[in-house]
């Protein structure tokens, strides 16, 4: 990364291997031939950063870009990425008359917003491709399956519109394997009652555990997020994927604590005996969560594992070094990466991989490699 004089080096950044979420998605795509691929890039891409990653999916040729709402595809849009835009969740009445502008594809809910739908799109001169979203157990957003018949009698009438698919989504893909092989059937019945596959040109289910663990049905668009950032949801899949984010920092102050001495807020964890700490510049203001705080969450410094001591502060983090006299301040750290898993440091925080990700602040600098796409 090329850097101006008089200008330091971050203290904490991210490190994001383009090739890994490039190899990620073909690992996507492999599992049933069959299946398209929605590239999920919601939330800043997992935290990966919106615009570098849309364009390294893009460019590998997705089918769509699978977004939360419209201030996200209007970033993708206005990176000059063309791609085909999914909007995963409901929309507001004031986003519509920009979703319909673009042409960027919104799932449907209920009847007054595909009307309204509609009519934007009638006005535009238009029209506008839609899913319809069925609700088979997530209870967040679609239509609930009994009166779909009705429904998509009168989204056909709707001139503005083109049904062009059918979603639903999974609430417990990783967890209740019973209850998604059921959800699976249902929506391969349901899509059956509207007329066949043949009546919708996408239909899509699943999400990274609804792709890895379980038969497509039917289905012949996948939407994995997760396991595109190198986790797998079903840790039997992991081995599979390459990382893609090494969180990193440096240890910034070492010293030397008697024993009998506090270390962090609270005082939660006292030296036993005399005790080299390392204090790293990085803490829950950079999004490490503050959570695995007295789990033993460690991190790693030239090769090996070190833990942390006391709680995570918003903008330092301790842990112990006796055991490693060569460490040095300037040496750099790893909070997860290559090393240290980030579903393990989800784990001690107890919460989820997609919240730790998420989590990362913009105070953490993102650095591409791999990608051809730019550092910053
Ligand atoms: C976030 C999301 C996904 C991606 O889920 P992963 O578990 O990260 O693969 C897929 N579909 C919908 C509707 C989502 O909201």
């Amino acid at each position: 990364m090329e850097r101006e004089s008089h200008v330091s080096p971050p203290r904490a950044w991210a490190e994001i291997d383009g090739g890994a979420l490039r190899h990620n998605l073909r690992v996507a795509a492999d599992v049933w031939p069959v299946m398209a691929m929605m590239a999920v890039v919601k939330a800043g891409a997992y935290g990966h950063g919106l615009e570098d990653v849309a364009r390294i999916f893009a460019d590998a040729g997705v089918a769509f870009l699978g977004v939360a709402n419209v201030g996200e595809a209007r970033r993708i849009h206005r990176a000059g990425i063309r791609a085909a835009i999914y909007l995963l969740g409901a929309t507001w009445s004031e986003e519509r008359e920009e979703i319909v502008h673009h042409g960027w594809t919104p799932c449907i809910s209920s009847l007054h917003e595909a009307a309204d739908f509609n009519r934007l799109a009638l006005l535009s001169g238009r029209p506008l491709a839609v899913h319809l979203a069925v609700d088979t157990g997530m209870g967040r957003g679609g239509f609930v399956a009994e009166r779909l018949d009705e429904v998509m009698e009168e989204l056909q009438r709707m001139n503005g519109l083109r049904v062009e698919g059918i979603g639903s989504h999974l609430p417990s893909a990783d967890e209740d394997e019973p209850f998604t092989r059921e959800q699976f059937r249902r929506f391969s019945s349901i899509i059956a009652d509207l007329g066949g596959p043949g009546v919708f040109r996408w239909r899509h289910l699943a999400n990274s555990a609804g792709l890895l663990g379980y038969d497509p049905l039917g289905c012949n668009l996948a939407r994995p997020g997760l396991m595109l950032y190198g986790v797998s949801p079903l840790p039997a899949f992991q081995e599979k994927l390459r990382t893609v984010m090494s969180l990193k920092s440096r240890i910034t102050l070492i010293r030397s604590l008697p024993a009998g001495h506090g270390v962090s807020y609270g005082r939660a964890f006292v030296t036993e005996k005399p005790t080299r700490v390392a204090t790293i510049g990085m803490g829950y203001g950079d999004g490490y969560p503050r959570h695995v705080s007295g789990h033993g969450a460690r991190v790693f410094v030239r090769g090996e594992y070190f833990p942390i001591l006391g709680r995570v502060t918003m903008d330092q983090i301790m842990i112990d070094v006796t055991a490693a006299p060569d460490v040095a301040e300037g040496d750099e750290v790893e909070l997860f990466g290559a090393h240290i898993s980030v579903a393990e440091v989800a784990e001690k925080a107890e919460t989820i991989p997609w919240h730790v990700f998420t989590g990362i602040t913009p105070r953490v600098v993102r650095i591409y490699n791999g990608g051809g796409a730019t550092s910053r």
